[in-house]
């Protein structure tokens, strides 16, 4: 394990400095290490380097961790807090805003550790996933659906805040506003988020009898649903704004329609083609002669079927496939021919058969 250097060497403070040298410290050396601030090839470095003193900030500007590393050094700190507990209530955004460092390097000190800040402030609604089973007809002319399903609205009663109309939110009194809380154990004291409030630093006085303190409720909604045509298998149609609640003023999340087509007793799609298989009498395949087509748009063509047309041939007629989801163009029609061999024949029949055998020579 690699050794971990002081904290205070760290930062380049005495051991008795103050919260303010601390954090002023702390200023100088995350202006000269930020990762944007130097050159690429020492962008790496740069990063270890902002990891490093940002931990040190985080332990030596909280009085109790401070206080703890003091007595027990880097060992009463990892057995004391998770990365997570080490940077919980240490408020960096407002130091980054002072010097001029933008959101991402704030989130970018989170990832290197793994940390997760508790959330707060309006936060968009999730989005939710619908299924929806069509058949190959209506992915082809485009269809309106009914769609009937569930999902959280903001509360109407509370408007979304959880509270009682008329009552307040009031100050978390388990942590005191603070959105996590301390205690110990043994020698070593734990923070850890606080239970009564969940880091949202203020709780609701008297639940809003609609919602219970939610701030949201579920409600069944009906929609109707226009699937263009061109659809295939997975295409997922969104419907803005139809998703879960938003919280604390934060919009809604979005609903999205994901297409599954049902297998066609005729066609398969391939893209943007089809392909289907047609039966043909044995005299048409070896004569030549015209057969009809059945095509997606429910009409039948006439196709000119040449003389001594092979099994399994494959036809193209063009712009009879389904169309593009975003220009329409159509793709291709491609038929597979099926020689249909006879199973009742009647005496005739069999008859102008077997003399057409003979002619081969055949002994039937
Ligand atoms: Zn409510
Ligand atoms: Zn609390």
């Amino acid at each position: 394990m690699p050794v971990k250097k002081d904290y205070y060497e760290i930062l380049g403070v005495s051991r008795n400095a103050s919260q303010k040298e601390i954090e002023e410290a702390y200023r100088r050396l995350a202006v000269q290490y930020h990762p944007d601030r130097v050159p690429p090839e020492k962008k790496n470095e740069a990063r270890e380097k902002f990891k490093e003193i940002s931990e040190a900030y985080a332990v030596l500007s909280d009085p109790n961790k401070r206080r703890q590393y003091d007595m027990y050094g880097h060992a009463g700190i990892d057995s004391a807090y998770t990365p997570e507990d080490i940077f919980s209530g240490v408020d960096f955004s407002s130091i980054f805003r002072d010097i001029g460092f933008g959101r991402d390097i704030f989130e970018d000190l989170f990832d290197f550790f793994g940390v997760r800040q508790q959330p707060r402030g309006p936060q968009r609604g999730a989005d939710i996933e619908i299924p929806l089973t069509i058949t190959l007809e209506e992915a082809f002319k485009g269809v309106e659906k009914n769609l009937s399903f569930y999902h959280t609205v903001t509360c109407p009663v509370c408007k979304g805040s959880g509270a009682k109309p008329g009552t307040a939110k009031k100050v978390c009194p388990k942590c005191k506003g603070a959105g996590y809380v301390q205690h110990s154990r043994g020698f070593f004291s734990f923070t850890e988020t606080c239970p009564r409030c969940k880091g949202k630093r203020e709780i609701v006085e008297l639940p809003c009898e609609r919602c219970y303190g939610h701030g949201k409720v579920k409600e069944h909604e009906n929609i109707v649903v226009k699937i263009p045509a061109g659809v295939d298998n997975g295409t997922s149609i969104r419907v803005k704004g139809k998703g879960e609640a938003g919280t604390e003023g934060g919009s809604p999340g979005d609903l999205y329609v994901v297409i599954r087509i049902e297998p066609h007793p005729v066609f398969v799609r391939q893209g943007d083609d089809l392909v289907c298989k047609v039966e043909v009498p044995y005299p048409i395949v070896v004569l030549g002669g015209e057969i009809e087509v059945p095509t997606i748009d429910g009409s039948k063509i006439q196709m000119t079927v040449p003389p001594g047309t092979q099994p399994n041939k494959v036809f193209r007629l063009k712009n009879k496939g389904m169309p593009d989801l975003h220009t329409g163009r159509r793709g291709d029609l491609y038929v597979e021919i099926i020689i249909q061999v006879p199973t009742k024949l009647n005496e005739r029949q069999k008859n102008a058969l077997r003399d057409y055998g003979k002619t081969l020579g055949l002994n039937i």
